[in-house]
């Protein structure tokens, strides 16, 4: 070890350094854009394939940092997940994205499903189901126009994760799995879980019009489904060829670039005026 250690090791303490040097600014930043405010949300549009006509919004968290510029949810998310950030951000995005959404339909567009990405330390929280009425109060937005996005890694505490589930939807609210079919064993679990879609992963939709393993991945997805009474949305769709396998196989609804990149709100209601029909 000593003999080619040095160098190596030095190596690899400054790279761990940095690591979490970057970590540490990263979560000193976070916690001061919470206080400040410095989020906004994007909307994508969701679409009903065979109609091509929008039935929701996805609302996807977005970080514009006065020196750093824009930070992707990727690199920030996972950290506002290890520190518990994710509670005071999670809370704004859903209050917000309930807010936004009432307020259009206020507006008197036809009222859409807003879709809010859940995260595994949210769900978890005790006072979760507490919290989501308290908003949906608060907002006077009807249950029935929220979906919450969980994935796949809830099975951690299958148990507790079930019971939390099951009392949103009581409540009303649509329960999505996020990025269904990434996660291990997602056909044997799923009809112990109470949701209403699943939302299969962009991973599987990329190559569905080249690769029949994928193109096999989502038509058992669909099939299972079918079986089971649940809504199938694929995610990530970029291209007319994808489309074109999913409306063959049945495949009713979808998301992706080709539709809409995720929007501003003053875009996301260009998009409805010329979408929706009013
Ligand atoms: P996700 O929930 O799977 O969201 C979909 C991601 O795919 C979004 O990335 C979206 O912009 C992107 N996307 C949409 N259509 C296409 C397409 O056609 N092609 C490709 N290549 N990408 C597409 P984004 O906004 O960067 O978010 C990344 C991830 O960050 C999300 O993945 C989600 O896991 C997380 N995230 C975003 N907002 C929130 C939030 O408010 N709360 C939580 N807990 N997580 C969030
Ligand atoms: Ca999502
Ligand atoms: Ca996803
Ligand atoms: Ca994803």
């Amino acid at each position: 070890v000593k003999e080619r250690g040095g160098n190596g090791y030095e190596l690899f303490h400054s790279e761990m350094e940095a690591k979490s040097l970057e970590r540490i600014l990263l979560e000193n930043e976070l916690r001061k854009a919470i206080q400040l405010g410095q989020f906004h949300i994007d909307y994508q549009p969701k679409m009903d394939l065979s109609k091509n006509k929008i039935i929701g919004m996805e609302a996807l968290v977005r970080w514009y940092h006065p020196e750093l510029g824009k930070i992707p949810p990727n690199k920030f998310i996972p950290v506002a997940e290890e520190t518990g950030l994710i509670l005071p951000l999670g809370e704004w995005v859903l209050r917000r994205g309930c807010m936004q959404n009432k307020e259009w339909q206020q507006k008197g567009y036809p009222p859409l499903m807003i879709s809010v990405n859940l995260s595994v330390r949210q769900l978890a929280h005790p006072y979760i189901v507490e919290k989501v009425r308290e908003i949906l109060e608060e907002t006077k937005l009807e249950p029935q126009w929220l979906e919450l996005e969980v994935t796949e890694s809830i099975l951690a505490d299958v148990g507790h994760a079930a019971d939390t589930l099951q009392q949103l939807r009581e409540m009303g609210i649509h329960i999505s799995i996020d990025d269904f079919g990434t996660g291990y064993s997602s056909f044997s679990y799923i009809k112990h879980l109470p949701v209403d879609t699943l939302k299969i992963d962009a991973s599987f939709i990329r190559d569905i019009h080249k690769n029949e393993e994928s193109q096999a991945i989502v038509q058992a997805v669909l099939t299972l489904a079918r079986t089971l009474d649940i809504n199938v949305i694929a995610e990530g769709v970029e291209n007319e060829e994808q489309l074109a396998v999913l409306n063959e196989d049945g495949c009713v609804q979808g998301q992706g670039f080709l539709f809409s990149k995720p929007l501003s709100g003053e875009e996301f209601e260009k998009y409805l005026i010329e979408f929706a029909e009013i």
